[in-house]
């Protein structure tokens, strides 16, 4: 499903399970907010560890062309 990042930002949500990889992952801590928009939606609000913004192409894309959120998040 193609989706595009809106914004990524320190995790405050109230999400507890890494939206990328699931509670049975295990991935801890989660340490950004990301919102999506998609075919389905336009906000689509996920938690995710700092694996997948190492992982995911389009957030290190994302986080290249916005340094300043990128630099309010925990080094990854
Ligand atoms: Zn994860």
């Amino acid at each position: 499903m193609e989706s595009r990042i809106v914004s990524i930002v320190a995790h405050v949500n109230a999400t507890h399970a890494c939206s990328a990889h699931g509670a049975g992952a295990g991935c801890a801590p989660l340490i950004a907010d990301v919102v999506l928009c998609d075919a389905g939606s336009d906000h689509v609000e996920w938690a995710v560890c700092a694996r997948w913004l190492r992982e995911n192409s389009d957030a290190r894309a994302w986080l290249r062309t916005h340094p300043v959120e990128a630099a309010g998040l925990d080094p990854v």
